[in-house]
């Protein structure tokens, strides 16, 4: 034994990494932004858009 005490946190140490697999993840509601007025639609495409009614088809 060196004297260390085992089972302390490390300083630093995270329980998880907070900016990874967030829900929502932008590159998904990309798709779901009207190309008429810029709303994100509440479901991805084919979607009518909620705001001004434009036809979003789906890609
Ligand atoms: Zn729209």
């Amino acid at each position: 034994m060196t004297g260390e005490q085992a089972g302390q946190p490390r300083p630093g140490a995270r329980a998880y990494d907070a900016d990874e697999d967030l829900p929502g993840d932008p590159a998904c509601l990309l798709r779901r932004v009207c190309p008429a007025c810029g709303s994100v639609a509440d479901h991805d495409p084919p979607t009518v858009c909620p705001t001004c009614h434009a036809e979003m088809p789906g890609g």
